[in-house]
């Protein structure tokens, strides 16, 4: 009998292109058929053969709690017995934006959307209605979902593909964005020198992860915020990834309480973007930042953003728990999971001579390998994409042998939850020393 995620791919590539909805799911990179999931619960998902993995994937990040969590699946329940959509607002839209706005003062005001990818494509246009300047800074290596004109060197899925961008972007959309490598002030400046009164934004992952877990270097996303101010420009910081996940305000949040720490006010964007977290598994994504920019957008402004599905109660609701859920203990777990599992693939691939640097940016984290990412760390795009990636694939398929399922690219980070319990932990451990083993062949 053929393996049912093999039969599973082939048929759902006679209809779906490549057979899956969002390429990296495609296993492209690492080779073989795709996991097809039938199932998840708490830190372990189930495939289509009634095979149980620890998910190391999260759904890409949602799942902080872990899959299936009761109380969320149940507000889920009681909300789609109440109605699916309305097309209307509802209080819980309400509470969400009040929650995000709790974390994250500078969100003075929020709008909900449904994608991430909806998110940064109305923060960008919204920067340009602001400003009345066409042109965006991005990063090489920083992901910002599949808005045309935030494709050039992407990361992430375009990483994995080794996709310079994308086909059916104009060139004239491509012109419209500069983009420049991760962590240079020294190119921004240059970039503002040369376009400043044409620039209406800087793009930015707060810390990124989808070339890898590449954090900014000490004052990097702060010297953004400087120059940006200097030229009138806006700052979006894109906290889809890390927003709610690395700690409960986020990146931003982490970053700013080191900053008063040392005495320094810290920083604030001029608009931040979340996604994933914010609607535990469901399609929430949010825009957020001061009055006086977000009410630039419809109905009180020119600028238009709109969405059938826009604050979708059932997705609200899955999202409102799951915030409410989060609290201090959340963070912990995840965090000391992070620890305890980045410092195990380390020792485990240093047993075994595999040269390699493990980088964290709070709970992300994610493994570079060869003797440039080992001695140097990797601090961009370009240093990212020379590591030797057929290290990762031998390690990929090793894990996933054992019951353990990575992301199956070497550009995203590992996603933990807080439903990662010791067990789960453990078995994640016991696997890791014959994947280092596969890693160093
Ligand atoms: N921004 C960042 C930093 C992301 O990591 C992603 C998705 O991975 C997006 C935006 C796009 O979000 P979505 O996939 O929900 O459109």
């Amino acid at each position: 009998m053929p393996d049912p995620n093999h039969a599973a791919f082939v048929r759902a590539q006679g209809v779906i292109p490549g057979g899956v909805n969002s390429p990296v799911r495609a296993y492209r990179s690492v080779g073989g058929d795709p996991r097809f999931l039938a199932s998840a619960r708490g830190p372990y998902v189930t495939d289509v053969a009634g095979r149980e993995y620890v998910d190391l994937v999260c759904s890409w990040g949602p799942a902080l709690l872990g899959h299936a969590h009761p109380e969320v699946v149940a507000a889920v329940q009681e909300a789609a017995a109440r109605g699916l959509s309305f097309g209307a607002p509802t209080l819980g839209e309400v509470e969400l934006a009040e929650e995000v706005r709790r974390r994250v003062p500078a969100a003075e005001r929020v709008r909900l959307v449904s994608t991430g990818t909806e998110a940064t494509m109305t923060a960008v246009r919204l920067a340009r209605g602001v400003t009345g300047r066409p042109l965006v800074v991005k990063f090489a290596g920083c992901y910002h979902g599949h808005v045309d004109g935030l494709l050039a060197e992407a990361g992430s899925g375009v990483a994995t593909l080794a996709m310079p961008g994308s086909a059916g972007v104009t060139e004239a959309s491509a012109a419209e964005t500069l983009v420049l490598p991760y962590n240079d002030l020294a190119a921004v400046e240059a970039a503002f020198a040369q376009h400043g009164s044409q620039i209406a934004a800087v793009i930015t992952e707060a810390a990124p992860a989808n070339m890898g877990v590449v954090p900014p270097a000490e004052g990097f996303n702060e010297g953004l915020r400087r120059i940006t101010s200097a030229h009138g420009a806006l700052l979006i910081l894109d906290e889809v990834l890390t927003g709610f996940r690395v700690g409960p305000s986020g990146w931003w949040g982490l970053e700013n309480a080191a900053l008063r720490s040392q005495g320094s006010e810290g920083y604030a964007p001029d608009l931040f973007t979340f996604g994933k977290v914010i609607g535990g598994g469901m399609p929430v994504a949010a825009l957020g930042g001061p009055a006086t920019v977000m009410n630039h957008l419809a109905p009180l402004g020119p600028v238009y953003q709109a969405g059938t599905l826009s604050g979708n109660p059932v997705a609200v609701a899955s999202g409102l728990t799951t915030l409410r859920l989060a609290d201090d203990g959340v963070y912990a777990r995840v965090d000391h999971v992070a620890s305890v599992l980045a410092a195990a693939v380390g020792e485990a691939l240093s047993a075994e001579g595999v040269e390699h640097r493990v980088q964290r940016a709070g709970s992300l984290f994610s493994v570079f390998f060869g003797p440039l990412a080992a001695s140097r760390g990797v601090r961009d795009y370009a240093q990212a994409q020379a590591q030797e990636t057929h290290r990762y694939t031998a390690l990929f398929h090793s894990m996933l042998e054992s019951g353990v399922n990575l992301p199956p690219s070497v550009f995203e980070a590992w996603f933990v939850s807080a439903a990662h319990d010791d067990a789960a932990v453990d078995r994640i451990l016991e696997a890791l020393p014959a994947a280092a083993k596969a890693a160093a062949a």
